[in-house]
């Protein structure tokens, strides 16, 4: 659909400092917003805090992480490639980690600069500062860092009007603070900064994060502990999934504590430098005392909602400060509009960057009733191997259509490059189909092994049209490859 232009007047009406539009957050959802609003020819800020615009995804998130999946990926391949007749020294397989977090923090860098020229030339103001409601009309930018001055930031408070509001502030991750010497630990923000490849780390956790970032210190050599506090990682996955992985794990030399909780942290290293490795103990209610260098707590996040003056505008927040918003991002408040993990639902930036373009789609683009639906999200964890789901779990489907209306289809193999390894090298391959009501209409995809991540995408859109399971059958397999196995099930 040709864009509609809006005919800003906000200059004109409100002056300078007048905007249609005002986004706070430079993350994945305030970019989509912002970019897309100034787009359709609004006049448009966006307020970010840091001196980098790219939020959590960017810079501390999915973009450094997947850098460092691939490192870990490369040395599983070295290790592997023995088995095709290579002879790969141990030694050509340790990686120099000040050199890959030195070309990483350069890449990262490199977005920044091109996230800064993608909003001038799309005509958004960028304003570097603190933002906090004063009214329901205008906000307060306050100096924050001091690097934000070679972006614009200025020494002094600022205000900015605006006749619509995004809050797009993300969150952080949650530490602890209850439990004694958790400050000798840091959290997913900190594995970015960690300035050396530990001997030893334990993570806490059992959600993405903490498989991701375990998986990635264990297969670069690392002696890696995983303290969850159930019986199995990845609470909200298909079980299938939970199983596999975990038994990968374990298998490939993971420690995983079951059912355990940290009940104390200590060290004898006074004043400890937090980003090199140095040891402590982790003590643990079963009576554990685990040794690392570097503990990683992955216990969740939080809404970054405390400093915003929600009270000034009588924002409603959830107790745990995330913004509850209707189908459209609308809060309570009615010029004012939220989206992205400060929404506590599908914290992902393929989700965030949705959610903002098709509001701003809406607001000023005439692309009227555009929404996000959230049904059917495809995600992917990047864990060793990797995971990729859309749709509903087992439970969940028998749960919605009952037992008698759900069929399911399961295959777990052994893919073919593995074929040239030892037993204790080959790694799982596991994938289920769930599939719903007499026309069998697929309700979930849920696979697990290698080349899931890049599977997903294809198969999430045949989902999200609504294919059945005479629909996959239809589908010519491509051989040899994992992906076959989904459209050949019986
Ligand atoms: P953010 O990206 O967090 O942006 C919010 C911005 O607002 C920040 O830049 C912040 O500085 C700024 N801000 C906060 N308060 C204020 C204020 N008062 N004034 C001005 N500015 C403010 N998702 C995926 O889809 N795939 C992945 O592989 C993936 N990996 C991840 C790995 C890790 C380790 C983490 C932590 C997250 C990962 N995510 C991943 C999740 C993804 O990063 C988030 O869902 C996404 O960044 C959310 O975007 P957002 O715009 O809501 O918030
Ligand atoms: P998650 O919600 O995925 O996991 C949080 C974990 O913390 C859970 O395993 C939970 O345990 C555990 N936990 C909570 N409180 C405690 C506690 N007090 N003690 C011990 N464990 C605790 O959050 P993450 O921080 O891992 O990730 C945040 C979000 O970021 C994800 O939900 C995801 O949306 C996004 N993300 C996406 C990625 C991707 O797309 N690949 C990668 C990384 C993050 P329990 O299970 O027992 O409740």
């Amino acid at each position: 659909m040709a864009p509609v232009p809006f005919r800003s007047q906000a200059k004109e009406t409100g002056g300078e400092n007048h905007y249609d539009l005002i986004v706070i957050g430079g993350g994945s959802g305030g970019l989509g917003a912002a970019r897309r609003a100034a787009q359709y020819g609004a006049r448009v800020a966006i307020i970010e805090e840091t001196w980098r615009l790219g939020g959590t995804c960017v810079n501390v998130g999915c973009v450094p992480k997947k850098v460092m999946w691939h490192a870990a990926d490369l040395a599983e391949k070295m290790h592997q490639a023995n088995a095709y007749g290579f002879t790969v020294p141990e030694s050509a397989t340790k990686i120099d980690w000040p050199t890959i977090k030195r070309k990483r923090d350069a890449y990262i860098e490199r977005l920044n600069g091109i996230y800064e020229r993608n909003v001038e030339k799309d005509g958004v103001d960028y304003i570097t500062g603190h933002a906090a409601f004063v009214d329901k009309k205008t906000i307060n930018v306050l100096p924050t860092y001091p690097e934000s001055k070679a972006h614009g930031g200025s020494d002094v408070e600022r205000k900015y009007t605006a006749d619509r509001f995004v809050i797009a502030v993300g969150g952080t991750p949650t530490l602890p603070t209850d439990i004694p010497g958790y400050e000798y630990g840091f959290h997913s923000d900190g594995f970015f900064y960690l300035e050396e490849l530990p001997k030893r780390a334990v993570v806490v956790g059992a959600g993405y994060i903490a498989v991701e970032l375990a998986g990635i210190f264990h297969t670069l050599g690392v002696e890696t502990h995983l303290v969850i506090r159930r019986d199995h990682v990845l609470k909200a996955f298909d079980p299938m999934l939970q199983e596999t992985l975990q038994q990968h794990m374990i298998k490939t030399g993971i420690h995983i504590h079951t059912n355990s909780h940290v009940t104390k942290v200590t060290t004898d290293v006074e004043k400890p430098d937090l980003y090199k490795p140095f040891p402590k103990v982790i003590h643990t209610d079963k009576g554990e005392e685990i040794g690392a260098d570097v503990l990683l707590w992955a216990i969740g996040r939080h809404s970054l909602t405390d400093n915003i003056g929600a009270e000034k505008i009588g924002l409603k927040l959830e107790k745990n400060g995330d913004i509850p918003v209707d189908e459209y991002q609308t809060t309570n408040v009615d010029n004012v509009f939220a989206i992205g993990d400060v929404g506590g639902k599908a914290l992902l930036t393929p989700v965030a960057i949705a959610a903002g373009r098709r509001l701003s789609n809406r607001l000023y683009g005439g692309v009227k009733n555009d929404k996000l639906s959230y049904e059917n999200i495809p995600t992917v964890v990047f864990s060793h191997p990797t995971i990729g789901t859309v749709g509903l779990t087992e439970p969940e489907a028998r749960e919605k259509f009952g037992d008698e209306n759900i069929k399911i289809y399961k295959s777990t193999f052994t893919a073919l490059y593995f074929s040239m390894m030892d037993p204790e090298h080959k790694e799982p391959t596991a994938m289920k189909l769930i599939c719903a009501g007499k026309e069998e209409k697929v309700v979930g995809l849920h696979i697990i092994g290698q080349g899931s991540d890049e599977m997903l995408q294809g198969f999430a859109l045949a989902v999200t049209m609504g294919a059945t399971k005479k629909d996959f059958d239809s589908c010519v397999p491509i051989h040899p490859c994992s992906a076959e196995e989904l459209v050949t099930m019986r």
